[in-house]
Formats: structure tokens, sequence, C-alpha cells
């Protein structure tokens, strides 16, 4: 049989596990085929998305060049993809300089991920939605400290060291903590008074965490709390302006600035990229992560509806899901090429780890009806590991 050219497209966490994954199927496969493995994303590197906070308290750097994660044995192509000719087997792309191209696939993994969600123009404010954003958001609220140095006022003053962090999702809790801690130490380091500084974390529901039990809400809220935070919960930021921050309430405080935590959205892409795809945008797949009504495509991570065929349980769009499929799919692809019987989706186990300021980190499952949670120096140490394992990093 002749080489088979696989193509993965998008190099997040779903991608490079997929990578990972496939290149462990056909080196374990007894009679070896030749298999062409490319890696497609749009940048060179791969997106530590999970620490996009990150870069907005410090100068951190979160991306991981692909060179360094697949060194030999993977060709790596810098390209945004446009569109799948799924019938032709064709994929056309752009390249770095903008010119476009076309390149034939036998097999095609489709792993382009989400995008972060962002407030419309007139609600202000500054979305933390790319490392782009994030580094000004630090370049803002470090403007703003050196403001509050000459400020006699203290009112002004006070506004000036206040922060809005509108979304208390994973991402909103985590930069709230980061925040808090660089925050004053930024403000310590210049002479004002750290306590001044005040960092809210505004959410819309009534406690933190919905996704889990309500003890572990409240374990993330006394570690905010220790960490400097403030919480307001039930209380939806609808717009930001001219440092007058506007609750559904009605209610209106004055803040320094304001920063949108709004979750993710499914890539706008798929609409347009000749796969098929449901109402909310994700692509729909069987329970073997195969692209409906295609051959030899697949699709995995955020942007897939993948649905546990036993519970009928949709899977979260979180890493620890994109990479759980990722290894599987490895194993439905050989099993597809060589007609055996392929494994199906199964749901991932209740599991969640959050980072709570530098050093400071929690994790939750739920296991045997039981609920395990780690905090202190181990709950840290989870968490690190989560991140750096995700990113394929040892
Ligand atoms: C701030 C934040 C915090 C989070 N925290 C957590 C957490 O604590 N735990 C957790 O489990 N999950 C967390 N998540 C969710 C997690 O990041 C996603 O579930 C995960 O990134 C999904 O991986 P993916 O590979 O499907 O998509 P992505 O990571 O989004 O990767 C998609 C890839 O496709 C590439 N791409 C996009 N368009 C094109 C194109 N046209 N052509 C080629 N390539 C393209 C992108 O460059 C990217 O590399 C967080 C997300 C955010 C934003």
């Amino acid at each position: 049989m002749g080489e088979l050219t696989c193509l993965v497209i998008g190099g997040g966490y779903a991608g490079i596990h997929a990578v990972q994954a496939i290149r462990k199927s056909f080196k374990s496969e007894e009679d070896k085929r030749t298999v062409r493995l490319i890696l497609m994303d749009k940048n060179p590197y791969h997106l530590r998305k999970v620490l996009l906070f990150r870069p907005a308290v410090g100068d951190e750097d979160i991306t991981v060049p692909l060179t360094d994660l697949f060194p030999e044995g993977v060709e790596l192509i810098q390209g945004a993809v446009t569109y799948i000719e799924s019938t032709e087997k064709n994929l056309r792309y752009e390249d770095a300089a903008g010119a476009e191209h076309r390149m034939n696939y036998d097999i095609l993994v489709v792993a382009l991920g989400s995008v972060l969600r962002q407030p419309e123009p007139w609600q202000g404010g500054m979305a933390l939605a790319s490392i782009d954003h994030a580094r000004k958001i630090r370049e803002a609220w470090r403007a703003n400290l050196k403001k509050a140095v000459g400020e006699t006022n203290v009112h002004e003053r006070k506004k000036l060291m206040s922060i809005a962090v509108a979304g208390a999702g994973i991402s909103g809790i985590e930069t709230s903590a980061e925040l808090a801690h660089y925050v004053r130490e930024d403000a310590e380091a210049l002479g004002l008074d750290p306590g001044e500084a005040k960092i809210t974390l505004f959410n819309a529901n009534p406690r933190l965490f919905p996704e889990g039990p309500a003890k572990v809400g409240v374990r993330l809220e006394d570690s905010l709390h220790s960490n400097g935070v403030t919480l307001s919960h039930g209380s939806k930021v609808v717009q930001e302006e001219l440092g007058t921050l506007t609750l559904s309430s009605g209610e209106t405080i004055s803040v320094g600035m304001c920063i949108w935590t709004l979750g993710l959205l499914p890539h706008p892409l798929l609409q347009s990229i000749g796969l098929p795809v449901d109402s909310e945008g994700y692509v729909v797949i069987d329970a073997s992560y195969r692209v409906q009504g295609t051959q030899g495509i697949y699709s995995i991570g955020d942007c897939a509806r993948v649905v546990d065929p036993v519970s009928g349980r949709v899977d979260g769009k979180t890493c620890k899901e994109a990479i759980a499929q990722a290894a599987r799919l490895g194993k439905v692809i050989l099993a597809d090429i060589t007609g055996r019987s392929a494994p199906t989706h199964k749901g991932f186990m209740d599991f969640f780890c959050f980072g709570l300021g530098p050093g400071i980190g929690m994790a939750w499952t739920h296991k045997w009806g039981v609920d395990i949670i780690f905090t202190g120096r181990l709950g840290s140490k989870l968490r690190k590991f989560t991140w750096d394992s995700a990113s394929l990093i040892k």
C-alpha cells in the first residue's frame, strides 16, 4: 500500500496531542505503512491558551515553537486553512505571506479550536482575547499605577488602582487572582499603598464554579478573598465608559479599568469551511469523531460537538477533554484504515484545576461518589502539571 498523507490542522491542545497519538498508533502497527504526518497551524507556535492571563500580569512567553514540540518525524506548515474540498480530499490554505495553496490529504484531522468571546465595541473595557490583548491590559494597569503615584485626591487614586474583571469562569478566577498579586507587588514597588489596590471579580451567577458542587465554589471564593480579590455575585457588567462601570442592576461603580473574560465561541471559520456544523456552529461528528457525510475527515477539541454515545452527555470545551479525544482518535484512525472496529467516545471524568495566584492552586474531582479537593502545595503542583503536560512540556 502507498504512503498515506495525514494532515492535522490546528496546533492547539487537540492538534498536538492528535499528532502524538497518530504517530504512536502507526508505530505500534505490525505491518507498518508509511504515513506522511503534517501539522498545519496559522502560527509557527503552539499557544498555551490556558495561560493567557500570564502576559496580562508579567512578561512570560506562553508560546512553544512547533519545531520544539516536533523536531522530527512531522512536517510543519505555517498556513491558515480557508476551505476543505471534502469530495476531492483537498485543502485550501494561505501561507504566512498570504499566497494561496492547495494540498491533498488522505486523512484530515480538524482541530481549529475556538475563539474568545469579545464584548461589543460600545461596551468598552479590554477583552483578554489574545496575547496582544493581554500585553495591552498589562500596559494599561501599569500606566494607571504610575498615574496614581502623583495623584493626591484619594478617590481618584483609588479609582486608578481598581480593576474590574467581568466574567467569573476559570479564566476570570485565574486572572483576578494573578492581578491581585502582581498589581499589589507593583504598587508597593512604586511607593503606593498596596492596600488601596482593588480587584473585583464580577460574577453573573450566584456562586463560583456552577459546573461543580457549591462547597468547591466556596473554597475558591475563600482563596480569592485571602488573596485580596473582592467578589460580586449575581452582578453582570453591561458597560465600562470613561471609568464608570454599569451593572445590569443599574448600579454604577468607578474603576480604573475593566477586563472582560467572557469565555469561548466556536471558531467562526467553521461556518464557511465546507463541513457540516450544528445550530451552535460546532462540527457535526459521529461517536468516533468522523465528520458527518465525509470520508477520512475527523474533528476533535473545541471545534467539534462531542457527545458520549452511552450517556448522551456533551463534552465540555476544555484541554483535558481535547487531549483524551486525541488519544482515542489515534486508535480510531488506525482501526478505520485497517478495517477493524473503532473505539467510540467516552466522556472524561469530572476534573477541574484552578490557578489562584503564584504558587497557589486547587483541583477538584468527583470519584466513587466522593468529592476530592486538592489545595495548598499539592493543588498548585497539580495545576502546574496539567498546564505543562497539556502542552507536551516535560
Ligand atoms: C483564558 C482561558 C483559560 C482556560 N483555562 C482552562 C483550564 O484551566 N483548563 C482547561 O482544561 N481548559 C481551559 N481552557 C479551555 C482550553 O483552552 C480549550 O478547551 C483548548 O484550548 C481546546 O483546544 P483545541 O486544540 O481544541 O483549540 P485551541 O487551543 O483553540 O487550538 C486551535 C488551534 O488552531 C489554530 N488555528 C485557528 N485557525 C486556524 C486556521 N484557519 N488555520 C490553521 N490553524 C488555525 C490556532 O492557531 C490554534 O493553534 C481555557 C481557555 C481560555 C481561553
